[in-house]
């Protein structure tokens, strides 16, 4: 998980932000399904979630590490 950010939209109302790294896109639903339901229970209900599937690992890897990754692909 990266890019958390959590604020407050009134006094009682929580929202959460954040990107998730899932290994395949198909866990997805189940994955998003239980980390509003764990969020629920900390009163966080406004959530917004981003899988990202592993492979795109690169977002936070330099430039040249990131040109390595695609030579690696071709
Ligand atoms: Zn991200």
């Amino acid at each position: 998980m990266h890019g958390l950010h959590i604020w407050t939209l009134s006094s009682r109302r929580i929202a959460l932000s954040a990107h998730l790294i899932v290994e395949s896109l198909e866990q997805w639903p189940t994955i998003l399904a239980a980390s509003r339901h764990t969020l629920a229970d900390q009163g966080i209900t406004h959530v917004t979630l981003q899988p990202e599937p592993l492979r795109n690992k690169v977002h936070w890897l330099p430039a040249p590490a990131q040109r390595l990754r695609q030579v690696v692909q071709e």
